[in-house]
């Protein structure tokens, strides 16, 4: 949490409650005595796309619904800006002396700065930068009786979802089996920690033994073996596919499973695919191949609010939703399937938006773990600085005024052995190919093509790694206005927090 945040919270507790509030304390005590939007909140819907960066955001607009279009999640009232940045590992938190910042987060640190309010290491998960656990929302949830989920087109070990239901020192740790290589980080601890200890327990064996999501979708069938199905079961879950028979769930599995009218619901874990789920083209241009059977981010969405949703006048619940593929995707400099899953990902903020607005006291937040891959909107016909045979030199540096060039060199000229010109995602198999992705938008003429000097919408990448651009968070509901402004990614621990009434 951030300084200032801290701070604001602190005040609010102390003037509204009392030195004596604790954590836990009832949700509707709580939201009775704040601030102006604060209607009851029952439920929290927390959704991000994993790389999603601002710019992810205007182009898939811009493809989908043209230049003055919406996507859904534009269409929620209040917007903020996230910013994203870690720690080395061993440093303090923000405002402590030995804090070392690192400009450039991983899932991993970005999704504990969320479910713990602890800035971290790249790599780390629920711990903080010197590798001490710390509960997370989600735990603090279920055990002041909520009903949670949690659900991902990634891996369900990989580090969004995990960052909630687990506590490594790696998020490489994932299991099904725990190696030393993957789990210890004597970096950070001195010496290797006994196997016995959590920190260095596979998330796999965590997730299936600590019931801290009562509806678990996702990926990563591969990361469980027949003990942890076992556990499972034991914990009274409905396992769908077979962790032991490594058989997969499938949409159709996932439809089956009854919602109870009365209660209790059943917790249900469901994983689709041996990895991350497929791409939605994938799905689409191979309708008989088993990634066809998975069901889309929105449609696990709806599902887990029906089995979340169950008991009226008691606790409500709190999800996460994360559409991994977007930063999957930007990593391979593939900006059409960049676009389609980011387009996949706002199709779940409908379904979460239309159940908040029939339900009107659940908050829904929408925000990115950090930008990919320096993705970029060019002017039509042009090239970036990276694709030029010569690059633009500084020329005029002499001028205390303007250290930089405001434009490419004249006279510099497109290097076709680094960018092969027009290319729809392809880029991935050129490490040289910088050539810019082009789409047509509903603005362009009927006729014109993707992959065409005529479509309107060019997009560059600057790397194939993540960038350290703030993020975009939108909120809607009762308690959203706190997503305004310029805020750390640590203050979404309290703002949720607050919310469901179990951090002060
Ligand atoms: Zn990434």
């Amino acid at each position: 949490m951030s300084r200032t945040f801290r701070l604001a919270a602190a005040a609010v507790a102390v003037a509204t409650l009392g030195a004596s509030a604790t954590a836990g304390v009832a949700t509707a005590q709580h939201n009775a005595q704040r601030g102006s939007d604060q209607r009851e909140i029952r439920n929290v819907i927390y959704l991000l796309g994993d790389g999603m960066g601002r710019t992810h955001v205007t182009a898939a607009r811009e493809r989908y619904y043209g230049a003055d279009g919406k996507l859904v999640m534009e269409t929620m009232p209040h917007v903020g800006q996230n910013r994203t940045y870690s720690i080395e590992p061993n440093s303090g938190q923000p405002g402590e002396p030995d804090f070392v910042p690192n400009y450039v987060t991983d899932s991993a640190s970005a999704a504990t700065a969320w479910t713990t309010g602890q800035k971290t290491y790249n790599a780390a998960l629920a711990v903080d930068g010197k590798g001490k656990s710390h509960a997370t929302v989600m735990e603090l949830a279920k055990k002041a009786g909520y009903r949670t989920g949690n659900v991902s087109t990634a891996e369900i070990t990989d580090a969004t979802p995990a960052g909630q239901m687990s506590h490594v020192l790696m998020r490489g740790c994932q299991g099904p089996e725990y190696s030393a290589k993957a789990c210890q980080n004597t970096e950070v601890t001195g010496t290797e920690l006994p196997t016995t200890d959590l920190r260095v327990t596979p998330v796999a064996d965590q997730i299936a033994r600590n019931n801290t999501a009562d509806v678990i979708m996702g990926g990563g069938l591969s990361r469980f073996d027949a003990a942890d199905e076992k556990a499972l079961k034991d914990n009274g879950y409905t396992v769908l596919g077979s962790p032991a028979a490594q058989r997969v769930a499938t949409e159709a599995d996932m439809n089956r499973v009854k919602t109870s009218r009365r209660g209790p619901q059943k917790k249900v874990f469901a994983l689709y695919n041996k990895g991350n789920l497929t791409i939605e083209k994938s799905k689409r241009e191979n309708p008989t191949a088993p990634g066809a059977k998975e069901p889309t981010v929105a449609e696990m969405t709806r599902k887990s609010i029906e089995l979340l949703d169950s008991k009226k006048g008691k606790k409500g619940f709190y999800l996460q939703v994360e559409g991994a593929l977007i930063d999957k995707r930007s990593h391979a400099n593939d900006a059409a399937q960049t676009l389609e899953e980011t387009k996949a990902f706002d199709e779940a903020v409908r379904v979460a938006l239309d159940f908040a607005k029939r339900d009107k006291h659940t908050l829904v937040i929408v925000t990115a773990d950090h930008e990919c891959a320096g993705f970029n909107i060019i002017e039509k016909g042009t090239y970036t600085n990276a694709e030029a045979a010569t690059p633009p030199a500084n020329v005029d540096s002499g001028n205390p005024a303007n250290n930089s060039v405001p434009s490419r060199a004249k006279g510099s000229a497109l290097d076709p052995k680094r960018s092969s010109g027009i290319i729809n995602g392809a880029g991935k198999d050129d490490a040289a190919n910088f050539g810019p992705a082009t789409f047509r938008t509903p603005d362009d003429a009927a006729g014109v093509a993707d992959g065409t000097p005529e479509a309107s919408l060019w997009l560059s990448y600057l790397s194939g790694n993540h960038t350290g651009a703030d993020v975009p968070v939108y909120g809607y509901g009762p308690g959203s206005s706190k997503v305004s402004g310029s805020i750390e990614n640590t203050d979404l621990f309290g703002i949720v927090g607050q919310a469901l009434g179990v951090v002060r």
